[in-house]
C-alpha cells in the first residue's frame, strides 16, 4: 500500500522536475526506485542497541535486488549479534579478473525524536529536500547503488569482472560487520565505498565542486595520568598531580606536527585553491610547491579547515582530576584526541607526545577503540577518469578532485586488507543542509537523477 501511493506520487514529483534537467537517456526507473527504496530504508530504525532493524533494512534491499534480477542465492544476509551484513554477488564474464566491490553501510546514528522538528524515521519530502535520519548517511547512497545496480540488469548489462555489493551493518559502532566483510572481499580489485565526501552546492544551489576521498587519517585517543601521594591542601607540595599534567598539556597544546604532503593532497590543494579566498590559495600554492615554506605553513596551521590537511593534530578532549576541594590531587588525567596523518602508526605518535609532554611522571596509555592505521590509496587513472567522466554527466565542468578525510569509515577496514579502496558519494548539498549524525538530516532530491547517472556510468566503467 505504502509502496503503490509513494510510487505514484514520485513519478509526478519526475515529471515536474524533468523540464529542468535535460538527459539523453531516460533511468525514470531508475530514479524512482532509489527515492522509493531510501524512504522504506528510513523508516527502519537501525540504530545500535536493543531493537535495531538492520536485518530488517538488508531483508528489504535484498528484495530489491532479487525482483531486479539477481539470483536469491547470490544474495547473502549474514546476521552478527543485534546486526547483519550484506553481500551481493552479480558474478562476470571473466573469472580471472579481481572483483569490483561497492560498499556502504545500513546502520544510522541515534536519533531522539523529540530533539527533531520531524520524526526521525518517517521519511518527508519538503521543498524539494529528503527528510529523515539516514537522508544524507547513507540510506540513500544504498538506495541509489541498488537501483543503479538493477538499471544495469535492466539493460542487459554484463561486467567482465564480478561486481560484489558489500553492506555493513555497524560502520558508526564498532564496524565489526565490516572487518569481517574486508576479510571475506579481501581478493578484491578495488572498493568504491559510496559513503562520505560528494559535491558541494553555493547558497543558491549552484554545484561548486565534487571531492572523493583516497586516504584516510587515523583517529586515536590517548589518554594522559599523574597520579601523586596526595595529601592536605593546606600542606602543598611537589609533584601536584593536576599542576603536572596541566604543564605537559599546555606543551602538547603549543606543538605542533612536522607539515607533510602526499600525491593526493598536492592534488587536492591544486585543485581547492582556485575556490578558496586568495590568502589561503596563496598558502596552499606554496605549501604545494615547498612543503618546509614556513609561512605558507603558519597561515594553514592557523585556520581550522586546512590544519588537518598538512598533518597529524592532537588536541586535549577531556580533563579530569582531584577528589576534594581540601586535597591534594591523588590522580589527575586527560583525553588528547589524535588524527594522524596517513603513514605513521599510533605508537609513533604517542612517542612523539611523550617527547613533547617531557615529564616521566605522565604516563601513557593508547585507549583508541576500533581504529587501525592505513596508508592512502594509490591515485588510479582508471579511477581518477571514472569518477571525473561520472560527475561531468551530471554537472558538467565542475571540478572533480581528491581528498583525505578527518575520521574512520569502512575502508580503513578494506585498506588495511591492502585493497585500494574510495570514498565516492555522488551527493551534492548545501553547507546549510550538512547535518549527517546530527539533528534534522536531509539531503536534496534532485541529486537523485545525476547520481543514477553517476553510478551507472562508474560502476560499467571500472567492470569492463
Ligand atoms: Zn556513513
Amino acid at each position: 500500500m505504502r509502496l503503490g501511493t509513494a510510487a505514484t506520487w514520485v513519478c509526478a514529483f519526475f515529471m515536474t522536475v524533468s523540464n529542468a534537467h535535460a538527459r539523453s537517456a531516460g533511468h525514470d526507473r531508475a530514479d524512482a526506485q532509489a527515492l522509493e527504496l531510501a524512504q522504506q530504508a528510513i523508516a527502519l530504525r537501525s540504530v545500535r542497541g536493543p531493537g535495531n532493524r538492520v536485518p530488517q533494512v538488508a531483508a528489504l534491499f535484498k528484495s530489491a535486488l532479487v525482483a531486479g534480477g539477481f539470483n536469491d542465492a547470490d544474495v547473502t544476509i549474514t546476521p552478527v549479534d543485534d546486526t547483519a551484513f550484506l553481500v551481493a554477488r552479480w558474478q562476470g564474464q571473466d573469472p580471472k579478473r579481481k572483483p569490483l566491490v561497492i560498499s556502504g553501510h545500513m546502520d544510522v546514528v541515534e536519533a531522539k525524536p523529540s530533539d527533531w522538528q520531524r520524526d526521525p524515521f518517517t521519511p518527508v519530502i519538503e521543498n524539494g529536500l529528503l527528510y529523515g535520519r539516514g537522508a544524507s548517511d547513507m540510506k540513500l547512497d544504498d538506495a541509489l547503488v541498488i537501483a543503479a545496480l538493477v538499471e544495469l540488469k535492466r539493460e542487459g548489462y554484463t561486467p567482465r569482472r564480478d561486481i560484489v555489493l558489500a553492506f555493513s551493518g555497524d560502520e558508526e559502532t564498532t564496524m565489526k560487520t565490516t572487518t569481517m566483510l574486508a576479510k571475506e572481499l579481501a581478493n578484491a580489485e578495488m572498493v568504491l565505498n559510496v559513503d562520505g565526501t560528494g559535491g558541494q552546492l553555493d547558497p543558491q544551489g549552484k554545484p561548486q565542486y565534487f571531492t572523493w576521498s583516497g586516504a584516510e587519517k587515523t583517529y586515536a585517543d590517548f589518554e594522559l595520568t599523574v597520579t601523586s601521594p596526595g595529601g592536605h591542601s593546606s600542606r602543598p607540595y611537589d609533584p601536584n598531580a593536576i599542576n603536572r599534567l596541566s604543564a605537559a598539556l599546555v606543551r602538547i597544546g603549543h606543538y605542533k606536527f612536522k607539515p607533510e604532503l602526499t600525491e593526493l593532497t598536492r592534488a587536492y590543494f591544486a585543485a581547492a585553491a582556485r575556490n578558496e579566498r586568495t590568502e589561503i590559495a596563496a598558502a596552499m600554492r606554496a605549501f604545494s610547491a615547498d612543503p618546509t615554506d614556513a609561512e605558507a605553513v603558519a597561515v594553514l596551521q592557523a585556520n581550522p579547515e586546512t590544519i588537518g590537511k598538512i598533518g597529524t593534530t592532537c588536541v586535549v578532549t577531556m580533563i579530569n582530576g582531584g577528589h576534594a576541594f581540601n586535597a591534594l590531587p591523588q590522580r589527575a588525567t586527560a583525553n588528547v584526541n589524535c588524527r594522524i596523518f596517513p603513514g605513521h602508526s599510533r605508537a609513533q605518535i604517542m612517542e612523539e607526545l611523550q617527547r613533547v609532554a617531557a615529564d616521566p611522571a605522565v604516563q601513557f596509555k593508547d585507549v583508541s577503540q576500533g581504529s587501525i592505521a592505513t596508508e592512502a590509496s594509490p591515485l588510479r587513472p582508471d579511477v581518477v577518469d571514472a569518477i571525473t567522466r561520472a560527475i561531468h554527466l551530471g554537472y558538467p565542468g565542475v571540478p572533480v578532485f581528491p581528498t583525505m578525510s578527518a575520521g574512520a569509515s569502512d575502508s580503513m577496514w578494506f585498506r588495511n586488507e591492502h585493497i585500494p579502496s574510495y570514498g565516492v558519494s555522488p551527493l551534492f548539498i548545501k553547507d546549510s543542509d550538512r547535518f549527517s549524525h546530527g539533528l534534522n538530516e536531509r539531503i536534496p532530491v534532485d541529486d537523485v537523477r545525476p547520481s543514477i547517472d553517476y553510478m551507472l556510468s562508474m560502476f560499467t566503467d571500472l567492470s569492463k
